[in-house]
């Protein structure tokens, strides 16, 4: 490919979904991590979806590791695959930044969305597809809330309700 703007917008909602199909078929990172030093669970009762994250975040507050467990639908498992994929190696406060952006823009509170400038960001801009699907937004944000609640080292666990 030489640039997007040979890609029509078809052919990259194609390309988004094989991205989630993927990720939710063959989830990154995923497993228990003994070494964690933050963890955090979320649940969606409205789908039913399930998840742990555990972050092992070092002294210099970079995270150099990310992983999680649980069950739940395509698109929340493919949701934390690519957030766990995301923050390998990023700083905790860039790592609260994706939070914000990934959030904001799959609630439509921000209307420009995900800032596909930054390498790490850019994947991310598949979920935006779940915007169509009112219901999914909770599926596609679970994960997010769970990182944003294990950076603050909230127990409580995040529910979408
Ligand atoms: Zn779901």
């Amino acid at each position: 490919m030489t640039g997007t703007d040979t890609v029509n917008n078809d052919e990259l909602r194609d390309l988004y979904r094989e991205l989630i199909l993927d990720h939710a078929r063959n989830p990154r990172h995923f497993g228990k991590l003994d070494s964690a030093t933050h963890t955090a669970e979320g649940i969606n009762p409205l789908c039913g979806d399930k998840l742990k994250l555990y972050l092992q975040v070092d002294k210099d507050a970079t995270i150099r590791d990310a992983r999680f467990e649980g069950l739940g639908c395509a698109i929340s498992v493919a949701s934390a695959s690519l957030l766990t994929d995301a923050i390998q190696d990023v700083d905790v406060q860039r790592a609260h930044s994706f939070v914000e952006q990934v959030t904001e823009s799959l609630s439509g509170t921000k209307g420009h969305g995900i800032d596909t400038n930054d390498d790490r960001l850019a994947k991310l801009k598949a979920l935006e597809g779940v915007r169509e699907f009112p219901a999914r937004i909770k599926c596609a944000t679970l994960a997010w809330r769970a990182l944003g609640s294990a950076l603050d080292r909230d127990e409580t666990p995040v529910s979408t309700e």
